[in-house]
């Protein structure tokens, strides 16, 4: 196991107690994430989308880590999820956008609005990555303000039909589910999440979009509904709360892409560490002089501060699940996953620019290991929440709601 990853779960397992299944699931993700390494650097030379990434996890048993037992998922905790993420994040973002977005926003989504029905139907298929989920909330005008979303839905025999556009949509061209939001024809009120089987007539991939300055192992599509069908037991949630569907699901995902951002800190680390000690400039080792140390320092500071923030706000997230209707405990578990995120994503990304730096010409190479979390890791502060959007909700969780700049 990685050795910064493997102080990390002792850490937490020190501090708060990892259980054997917690630390079982852990091997499985050091061995899927190991696995990984070498067809995720091919498809990123390549720039192509990576098809080993749920094979991978599948085989790992690695599809449905948050969903309950009972559904045949993992049944990890936040936290334990956190470190799962933690270590595929090594492998860079592109692993983690898939994962995320499959069990974050997607399956925890059914697990945690959808009715039993929903759950028995999608759950364990989702657990064995039968189904894999896509999350289908930005569309070509409509991004960090959600509310403004132009999808519609109108009522038609024992369901709905539903147009529009979904924009920048990761696993887009390759989910079997995607959950939409949509808004009732001609009316401006009441998103309603849709569980959306991509293999309906009206439902198409318009294009994938390939021409992104990084993560090029991660599918991102634009996709249409043409008057694609859905039928009533497929509403997630109750009708007109769909935009607490979304946020909800991002509150999850944020913690899932900070986790990620460490792994990506921690990959930066290794790298740096065996590359300066090795290269030598000035009669010695770059490892030795004092302006690379600060480089050095600058990644273990960020990795170390960001690695509390994550586990702060996964442990948080548990103390919100075991008290759904605590209304303080969920905009707590929210304030500090939006903290974690905005940090840990600033931090991966000028880690991995300050690796580059380590690697002098080489790291601005494709070729070299820290080029591909520069180009990757950028897309942190932008998806599920860019920095600005994270500011102004940090902001107002100081200044009061009433100071809420986005109203
Ligand atoms: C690779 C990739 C994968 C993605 N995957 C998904 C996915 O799976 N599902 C999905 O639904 N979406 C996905 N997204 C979309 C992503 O969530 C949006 O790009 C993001 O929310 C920003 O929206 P936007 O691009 O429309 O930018 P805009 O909202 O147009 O923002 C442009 C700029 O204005 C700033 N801004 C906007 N409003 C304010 C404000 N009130 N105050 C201050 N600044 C403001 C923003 O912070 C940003 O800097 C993905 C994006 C990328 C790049």
């Amino acid at each position: 196991m990685e050795t910064l990853f493997q102080s990390s779960v002792d850490e937490v397992d020190r501090l708060v107690g990892l259980g054997e299944e917690e630390k079982v699931l852990l091997q499985d993700a050091d061995a899927a994430a190991a696995e990984l390494l070498v067809s995720e650097f091919e498809k990123y030379v390549e720039r192509k989308y990576n098809p080993e990434i749920a094979g991978v996890l599948r085989r790992h048993n690695l599809m449905g880590v948050p969903i309950a037992t009972k559904y045949g998922g993992r049944g990890a905790r936040q936290l334990a999820e956190a470190l799962f993420l933690e270590r595929m994040g090594q492998t860079g973002m592109g692993v983690i956008t898939l994962a995320d977005v499959h069990m974050c926003l997607g399956s925890l989504a059914v697990q945690d609005w959808g009715s039993e029905e929903q759950k028995d139907r999608y759950l364990p298929a989702a657990a064995k990555g039968d189904v894999l989920f896509a999350y289908g909330l930005t569309e070509p005008e409509a991004g960090s303000d959600p509310g403004s979303l132009k999808t519609s839905y109108a009522r038609e025999g024992a369901g709905f039909r539903l147009t529009g556009s979904k924009y920048l949509i990761s696993n887009g061209s390759i989910a079997t589910n995607m959950i939409v939001f949509a808004r009732p024809q001609g009316d401006s009120k009441g998103v309603t999440a849709f569980l959306v089987d991509t293999k309906r007539e009206g439902f198409s991939v318009d294009m994938r979009l390939e021409e992104k300055i990084g993560l090029f192992t991660s599918d991102t599509s634009l996709v249409s509904l043409d008057g694609a069908f859905v039928p009533k037991e497929d509403v997630l949630g109750e009708e007109g709360k769909g935009l607490s569907v979304a946020y909800s699901a991002l509150l999850n995902g944020r913690i899932g892409i900070a986790s990620g951002c460490l792994g990506v800190m921690e990959d930066c680390l290794n790298q740096v560490r065996e590359r300066t000690t090795s290269r030598v400039q000035h009669g010695k080792e770059i490892a030795r002089h004092q302006l690379i140390q600060k480089h050095v320092a600058f990644i273990e500071s960020s990795l170390e501060a960001c690695r509390w923030l994550v586990y702060r706000a996964a442990l948080k997230k548990d103390e919100f699940g075991g008290s759904p209707r605590d209304v303080s405990l969920r905009s707590e578990a929210d304030r500090l996953s939006a903290v974690a995120k905005y940090m840990s994503s600033r931090c991966a990304f000028e880690s991995a620019d300050r690796a580059v730096q380590c690697f002098g010409g080489f790291g601005y190479s494709i070729m070299s290991p820290v080029a591909k979390h520069f180009l990757d890791s950028r897309v942190a502060r932008i998806y599920e929440g860019t920095d600005e959007i994270m500011e102004l909700k940090i902001a107002s969780s100081v200044l009061g709601k009433q100071f809420e700049a986005y109203r």
